[in-house]
């Protein structure tokens, strides 16, 4: 893939987070790696379902380029631990963050979709975002792990290639949707 469709990927996984309501107003961030030690990553302060390819910024793993967010340092320390990792993406899903938010453990195997697609999920406890302990903590995760719920936060998702992510990130909520729709129903029971 060249950056252009890299770019063009972006975008258009940017206006599918913010169409989804899984981002609103200026929320959230997306990078994809393009070297051994580059990503692209989405421009702070911009509603990311507005987003064009040329205000895209090209950002080394090892500080924060001007004009992209500070959270992207938890974009940095996952591609910085795990060199095959292609692509980040990091919304406030509704009910992803409600069930981390409220203590419960979503189940990554409610669903045979979501066992395949998510993997194990991390619930990482608070750290106030774009501060390094953000990235600490998420760094404290198993190293194959794909899948992050953030307390009072939101959520992250990594893939080969940010519609990889992407799609991680829209099942994550369905399945947190399930989970909730559940609970006034006695709870889900266990698959067996
Ligand atoms: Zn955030």
């Amino acid at each position: 893939m060249n950056h252009d469709a890299v770019r063009e990927a972006i975008c258009l996984a940017g206006k599918r987070l913010w169409e989804a309501r899984l981002i609103v107003a200026t929320e959230g961030n997306l990078s994809a790696r393009i070297g051994p030690d580059r990503i692209l990553a989405t421009p702070s302060g911009i509603e990311k379902g507005l987003l064009t390819t040329e205000m895209l910024i090209e950002c080394p793993l090892d500080s924060v380029a001007n004009g992209v967010s500070s959270e992207i340092e938890m974009h940095q320390a996952l591609y910085r631990r795990d060199p095959g990792l292609g692509a980040v993406v990091h919304a406030h899903p509704l009910q992803a963050t409600a069930v981390v938010t409220c203590g419960l453990e979503l189940p990554y195997d409610l669903t045979p979709e979501s066992e395949d697609v998510l993997g194990p999920i991390a619930h990482v406890g608070f750290a106030m975002p774009g501060t390094p302990e953000v990235a600490a903590e998420i760094s404290a995760t198993p190293v194959d792990c794909r899948t992050y719920l953030l307390s009072h936060h939101g959520a992250v998702t990594t893939g080969k290639d940010v519609l990889d992510a992407l799609r991680r990130m829209e099942t994550l909520e369905r399945v947190a949707e399930l989970f909730v729709a559940c609970r006034p129903l006695g709870g889900a029971r266990p698959r067996g």
